[in-house]
Parts: structure tokens; sequence; C-alpha cells
């Protein structure tokens, strides 16, 4: 029996705003742990959003680069869940109506690759635990920093594709002025859905979800890894079980982190703090009209003007 891969894409990328989301901390990366917090975005009771507009302007860039729709009156949703990296254990996300819808991602072939939404969402803290196990501390300087998460249709078949629509994505980013997209920082995040069908079977498998890949390469070989040890299973009788599995590079294999949380565990209600964001068309004109020139549109644009090859083109526009 012949196997086919499917993959879906989450990718979060955090978006060039001098300050948070929700409040004028600085989202500088690093510094001196829990030095660019404020009562907000450390969650203290009492205390009121502000969205920064900034925020939303890029997240509009964004979607226009990769040709979605943009909801004109969109909303944030409250996300509520506990963990130790978000103090107010809840995260202000959109679920319902998303900034952005139905865009896309041409890869080289001509194969298209959907994007089903982006939406805006506010990072959590970083959690680092000591090598003895005895005790972790939480760095909250990371708490609210803005992040555009993009949605992918299971459209990829294998790792190559994966990666393409990834370089892609971040090539469209960048050149658009959204996000730097450092994987090594974590401004560009993916997380990995993944499952195998017999080829020729239309409905989809039972995927996981692969978390914290931290440059292509891991992403590459995660998927390789994840989509045999599937088969495997099936080749055995076994089932798939829908879990979080955690990407370990070391051991070139992946392990089961929890079992997938769904929609309703995280008792998801509209967030009743920020008002509902209506965009109107004077806005988006403006904001289409300030768009930067996007590497596509330099690559064609230096071979009619200056004549030069397809190939140099490609390597003067590729930083
Ligand atoms: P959730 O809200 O549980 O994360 P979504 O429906 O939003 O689920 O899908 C998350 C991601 O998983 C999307 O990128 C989607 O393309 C991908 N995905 C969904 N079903 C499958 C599947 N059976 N195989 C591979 N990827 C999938
Ligand atoms: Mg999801
Ligand atoms: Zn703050």
């Amino acid at each position: 029996m012949r196997y086919e891969t499917v993959i879906g894409l989450e990718v979060h990328i955090e978006l060039l705003t001098e300050t948070k989301i929700f409040c004028s901390c600085p989202t500088e990366f690093g510094g001196e742990p829990n030095t660019h917090v404020c009562p907000v975005c450390l969650g203290l009771p009492g205390t009121l959003p502000t969205l920064n507009k900034k925020a939303v302007e890029l997240s509009v860039r964004a979607g226009l680069a990769a040709g979605c729709e943009i909801t004109p009156i969109s909303r944030f949703d409250r996300k509520n869940y506990f963990y130790p990296d978000l103090p107010k254990a809840y995260q202000i996300s959109q679920l319902y109506l998303p900034l952005c819808r139905n865009g896309s991602v041409t890869l080289d072939s001509g194969k298209i690759i959907r994007i089903k939404e982006m939406h805006m969402e506010e990072d959590a803290g970083k959690l680092m635990h000591s090598p003895d196990d005895n005790h972790t501390l939480i760095d909250c300087n990371r708490c609210g920093v803005p992040l555009l998460e993009i949605v992918s249709e299971p459209d990829m078949r294998s790792a190559e594709e994966a990666v393409e629509y990834l370089e892609k994505l971040r090539e469209l980013m960048r050149f658009a002025g959204v996000s730097d997209c450092r994987m090594q920082e974590g401004s560009l995040r993916a997380d990995i859905n993944l499952s195998v069908r017999p080829e020729g079977q239309t409905e989809l498998g039972t995927r996981t979800e692969m978390k914290n890949l931290n440059s292509f390469r891991a992403a590459e070989r995660a998927i390789k890894s994840e989509s045999a040890r599937q088969i495997s299973l099936i080749e055995n009788g076994e089932n798939i079980i829908q879990e979080t599995r955690r990407w370990d590079e070391n051991k070139d294999a992946t392990y089961a982190m929890r079992s997938k949380e769904n929609a309703q565990d995280y008792r998801y209600f509209p967030e009743p703090d920020i008002p509902p964001i209506e965009l109107t068309d004077e806005y988006l004109d403006g904001v289409r009209a300030a768009q930067p020139e996007l590497a596509e549109e330099k690559r064609a644009r230096y071979q009619a003007e200056y004549g030069l090859p397809e190939y140099d083109a490609g390597q003067i526009t590729a930083q």
C-alpha cells in the first residue's frame, strides 16, 4: 500500500511593532527578565487593554500580501486556559471573526497552498526550566507581544512542500514589513499538523500536531519522522491518536506531549474589554496604497526593466 502525507501549518509571526499589542511596553527581544512589563501585560486585576493600531495595520498588510479578504468588522475573543507563562489565565485571540481570510501562497511548481485565515493574538511569557528540574523561572517580557497566526488548509503533501511554503511565507512577510521572521529568536514559529492516508482515499486521516520547530531543517526532519511513525502504526493495525507531539532534535523523533484540546475546552467568549475593530474602505485603501513592493513584483520588475536573467533577479531579491 502507498500512503500520502497531508500537512497543514499554523504559523505564528511576531509583528514588527515597537510596543505590545495591548499596552505600551517595548516588544524588543531579550532584556533583563521581567523588565518589559506593566500591570496590563502582567494581567493584574482591574487593568484594561488598549489595542495597538500599528498591530492592526501590519496584520492587514500581511493579509493583503497573501491575497486575503480583510474582514471589515472583526473582533477579539477570550481563550481561557491556565499555564504558568500566561498570568491572566486567558489569551486574547480571534476565533469567530479573524481579521484576514481566504488567502494563498503559490509554490514554484504553480501549486497553490490555501490560507484559511490570519488572526491576531497576544504572545505568552517564557518559562526557563532549571537543568536539575528543581525549579522553573518565568520571564514575562514576551507577554503581550503581538502575534499573527497564519493557518493554512491541509494542502501540502511532503516535507519539501511544507518547507517551500514556509520560505515563501517568510519572504512575503519580510518584504511586506510585517515581521522579521527570525526562527532563532522565535519571531516565526511553525506548528505542523500531519496525517497520512492510503493513496486515493479522499477523507483525511487523524492528525497529530507538532510544536516548537525552530528551523526549516527541524521541520523537514520532523515531518519525515512523524509521517513514517504514522504509516508504521497503520500498517501494524493500530490507531493514530489525535495529540500534540514535541520534536526531539537529538533523538530525531517526536514524542507525545498532551492529548489535543478542542475549541470547546477553552470556553471561548467575545472579549468584553475591547470594542470590535471596524475598518473603513478608506482605511483599507490607504494601507493598500502604502503596501511595499513584494519580492515577486521586484523580481518581475528587475527582469523587465533591467533585462536581468531570472536567476540574478532571484539572487538580488533573496534578502
Ligand atoms: P484546531 O483549531 O484544532 O487547531 P484547525 O481545523 O484550525 O484545528 O486546523 C489546524 C491546522 O491543522 C490547519 O492548518 C489545518 O490545515 C490542519 N489540519 C486539519 N486537519 C488535518 C488533517 N487531517 N491532516 C493534516 N492537517 C490537518
Ligand atoms: Mg489551532
Ligand atoms: Zn505591558
